[in-house]
This record gives structure tokens, C-alpha cells and sequence, in this order.
């Protein structure tokens, strides 16, 4: 018997688990893979983690038997309830079978876009997944840079950047990374690897680090809201076709945003909502329901939008 781990809220939508939801997930999040043998030291499947098992982020994800998750994905995908599948490989002993598997679960429905975040070494491999099913595939670098990669992950930033480079080149639009911010980098040094993933056409899912208890960072503290208000900006300009040119900085801080008509361009909230691939909206992956919203999974309200623009501390007013 097979077994997968769905997000909570993903269970919750597909109805194989009721659970008290303030936000659904419009893609449907499915981890796969046992204990995994990297050490990335804010995860909580990493090797050394003591963090639940169950855990990944803030969200915890229950497990079910994998042919039930086929079918109540479906289900959901045929209400309108999900419109993407997201695979979230752990790097596990089996977990390259199982993911094969698992995207053979949904050949017959290819119109369920369908992406998987994994670790794999090759271009080959790469496509050996699109091949497989795949809509999307994503190579998350987590860190914006290698010194910030060596303090935080095992393995080497520039060989992961590389393949990222070339799956951008030989799989154009299909290629995701994500970033978290909050690992020790500058918010010009994240701006600055933003440009270029942009530049490649590799769409960037932004992280907020999160603190996650028995993880190695378990004590660490997760980016100021400004900081990550300021990331948001600038990634959001990037992906408009704005340079990095536009992004001012002193002391690696971003202090302004050469850009007519700021506050009109952020004036529909889109820059504070969840990015990365389409329909991803990831509810509560790095913030409590209770806490401030660092990701909004919705469309914001324009009282939330003014906050967020007030947050990052250098943009005035919402009117353009
Ligand atoms: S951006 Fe979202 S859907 Fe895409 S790989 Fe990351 S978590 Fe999955």
C-alpha cells in the first residue's frame, strides 16, 4: 500500500478529511518520499529534524492511502475546487519511483496541470518528468546566495543554479524556483537573484523563512514585515518588466523604488499574494491565521493593501 501526504487544507478540500479551513488551497499539495537525506536546517523533514513527522513548513499533512488521494483529487479538480496538482518530492529513498508513479496516477487526465518539486541532479531527469506528465518542474534554490546556501543547506549553490540555468533554457516556461527570505541575505542580495531567475523566465515562488520548532533554525526569527513587504515590491516590479536598475539599495537594504507610478501599480494588491506557479496559493505555509500575512492566499481587501504598502516602509500612499 502506498501512502501519500496531503497538506491539511488539501485534505480538507478534497474532502477526505474535515478539517476546519479559514483558507483553501486552489492547488492540491501532495508530499511524497519518507524522512528525507538532505539537511536543509530550517525544514522539517530534513535528516536531523525533530520536528513532527508529519510537518512540513507550519502546515502538517496527514497521510492517506494513495489511490484514495487520486480519486478525491479529482473529484475536487472536476468541482472546479483545485486547478493545479503540486508534488512536493522529499528527498527519500524511493522518492523518484514514487514520484514516476504518482504522475502515472494522472496520465489520463493531462489537463490537470501538475508540477513537481524535487531534487534531482540533471537536465535529463528534468525532462524525463514533463515527459512523465509534468506540467512544471521546480528546482528550489531556497537561498539567494552560495554563502547563504553553505549555512543552510548541504550540496553546492552554483551546481543547482547551473541546472536551473540550463532546465530554463531547454524547458522555457516550465521551470519554478523557490526563494526564501530571512536565511541571512541582503535584500539586495534576493532582488539581485530574482532579476536574473526572471531574466531566465524561471517563475520564483517567494518563502518567508519560518521558524519551525525542532528544526536547527527552530530559534532563528523570521524576516521583519518591512523586509519582506520591500522583496515583494521588487520581485513584483521585476516580473512587470522593471530592472533591477529601478531597485535602490544602501547597505544591501532596499531604501527606494525608482518607479513612476508606485503606488498605482501596487494599488491591486497582487504583490503581497502568494507567487509562484499558477493557482498556487500555499494558505498559512508561513504565517498563522492570527498572525500578520506575509503571503495572502486571496485577492487582498483595500484596507489590507494600504497596510501592505505602509509595511514596506518606503512606499507612499495607495493613490496614484
Ligand atoms: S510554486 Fe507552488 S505549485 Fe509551484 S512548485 Fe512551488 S509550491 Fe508547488
Amino acid at each position: 500500500m502506498s501512502i501519500w501526504n496531503l497538506s491539511a487544507g488539501t485534505a480538507s478540500v478534497a474532502r477526505v478529511k474535515k478539517i476546519k479551513s479559514s483558507g483553501p488551497p486552489t492547488t492540491a499539495y501532495v508530499m511524497l518520499g519518507g524522512k528525507c537525506r538532505n539537511n536543509c536546517r530550517f525544514c522539517s523533514q530534513s535528516r536531523d529534524s525533530q520536528a513532527r513527522e508529519n510537518m512540513l513548513s507550519r502546515v502538517t499533512w496527514p497521510p492517506f492511502e494513495a489511490s484514495d488521494s487520486v480519486t478525491a483529487i479529482k473529484d475536487a479538480w472536476a468541482r472546479g475546487d483545485f486547478k493545479r496538482i503540486c508534488l512536493q518530492v522529499v528527498n527519500g529513498e524511493k522518492s523518484w519511483s514514487a514520484t514516476l508513479d504518482a504522475l502515472e496516477s494522472f496520465k489520463k487526465d493531462r489537463s490537470i496541470p501538475l508540477c513537481v518539486s524535487g531534487h534531482f541532479d540533471t537536465v535529463e531527469q528534468a525532462r524525463e518528468l514533463i515527459d512523465a506528465g509534468a506540467e512544471r518542474i521546480c528546482i528550489a534554490l531556497d537561498a539567494a546566495t552560495p554563502g547563504v546556501y553553505s549555512m543552510t543547506k548541504e550540496g553546492n549553490w552554483e551546481k543547482r543554479w547551473q541546472l536551473l540555468v540550463e532546465c530554463a533554457a531547454v524547458l522555457p516556461g516550465r521551470v519554478t524556483t523557490h526563494m526564501i527570505v530571512g536565511l541571512g541575505e541582503t535584500e539586495e542580495e534576493m532582488a539581485r537573484i530574482i532579476s536574473y531567475c526572471v531574466s531566465l523566465g524561471v517563475t520564483v515562488g517567494l518563502f518567508a523563512f519560518t521558524p519551525v520548532r525542532g528544526t536547527a533554525f527552530a530559534d532563528r526569527e523570521p524576516p521583519a514585515i518591512d523586509h519582506y513587504r520591500r522583496i515583494q515590491i521588487a520581485h513584483y516590479l521585476l516580473k512587470k518588466g522593471h530592472g533591477l536598475d529601478s531597485i535602490h539599495c544602501r547597505d544591501g537594504r532596499i531604501v527606494n523604488f525608482d518607479v513612476p507610478r508606485l503606488p498605482g501599480i501596487l494599488a491591486d494588491g497582487r504583490a503581497f499574494e502568494t507567487s509562484g506557479c499558477p493557482d498556487c496559493n500555499r494558505p498559512y505555509y508561513n504565517e498563522s491565521p492570527r498572525g500578520v500575512m506575509l503571503n495572502y492566499h486571496r485577492p487582498l481587501l483595500s484596507e489590507e493593501i494600504r497596510q501592505a504598502i505602509l509595511e514596506s516602509g518606503i512606499v507612499p500612499g495607495t493613490e496614484s
